[in-house]
């Protein structure tokens, strides 16, 4: 479906965030890209959604194709219109309008499916069902992420890009997130997932990427990646033996990661 081919990404005509990034995401899975704070992630979204643009950003090499149909100088509309939504990092709703407003602003580039699609998303988020008057400003953070969700289905995207959706919840949350995650994508969405949070991304996702410094260091089925101890270790904060490290012991690290030796 997606396919990202040695993709070289720069901003201000200087600063090369991603150096020849390639990354598949095959219909019907879910996809899980990890990484840590600046390693090109966002960047990579946007790349893929049409928005380097807004952000002074250019791709210099390489490609994105969606259906083997090039997109990466296609504008942000009609790469909407292809199926491919993006939810931006930081739940970015309008908070001045009302749950209902929200919904039907992602929904006005299939006006004929808005019933249908309000329909669907009040069923997936209940926790919206009966806020639809509310101030979208005034919801809590987890109803945000779901609102900024939602928003995004409403044009009943083939591809969902999912900027951290776990960002600053709490544990309780992270979970339902992550079970909507699965239930959008049984109802036969393909999803990209950017997390810093591996252990949930991994434990729904079919395939990982590893990203730092704009490459790819690692490319596994997320199982796989679950279970590989430079995983545990630099992203799962887990020692050797499984067990927990301390946030500083992770931090300092002592042993290099083997694919920088
Ligand atoms: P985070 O989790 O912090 O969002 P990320 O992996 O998504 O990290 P990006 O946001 O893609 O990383 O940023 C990658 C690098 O590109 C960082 O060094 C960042 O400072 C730089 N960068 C991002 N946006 C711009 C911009 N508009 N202009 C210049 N540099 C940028």
């Amino acid at each position: 479906m997606l396919a990202v081919r040695n993709l070289e990404v720069v901003y201000n005509d200087v600063i090369l965030v991603l150096r020849g990034v390639s990354l598949d995401v095959p219909e019907g899975q879910i996809v899980a890209l990890l990484g840590a704070n600046g390693a090109g992630k966002t960047t990579l979204l946007r790349a893929v959604s049409g928005l380097l643009d807004l952000h002074d950003g250019e791709v210099t090499k390489g490609s994105v194709t969606m259906d083997g149909k090039p997109i990466h100088e296609a504008n942000p509309t009609a790469i909407v219109s292809l199926g491919i939504k993006q939810v931006l990092e930081g739940r970015r709703i309008f908070a001045e309008l009302t749950v209902d407003e929200n919904l039907r602003i992602g929904g006005h580039t299939s006006p004929k499916n808005i019933k249908q699609n309000l329909d669907r998303v009040y069923g997936l988020f209940p926790a919206l069902r009966g806020r639809e008057r509310a101030t979208a400003g005034y919801l809590s953070g987890g109803e945000q992420q779901m609102l900024a969700m939602g928003r995004a289905l409403m044009s009943n995207p083939r591809l969902l890009l999912l900027d951290e959706p776990s960002l600053g919840l709490a544990p309780l949350l992270v979970g339902q997130i992550k079970d909507l995650i699965v239930e959008i994508n049984k109802q036969g969405t393909t999803v990209l997932l950017v997390e810093q949070n591996a252990t949930m991304a991994l434990s729904i996702a079919q395939h990982g990427y590893v990203l730092e410094n704009g490459k790819v260091v690692m490319d596994k089925p997320a199982d796989e990646l679950l279970a590989d101890s430079d995983i545990q270790e630099f992203y799962l904060g887990l020692g050797a033996e499984g067990a927990a490290k301390s946030f500083r012991e992770v931090k300092h690290y002592k042993r290099r990661k083997r694919w920088l030796s």
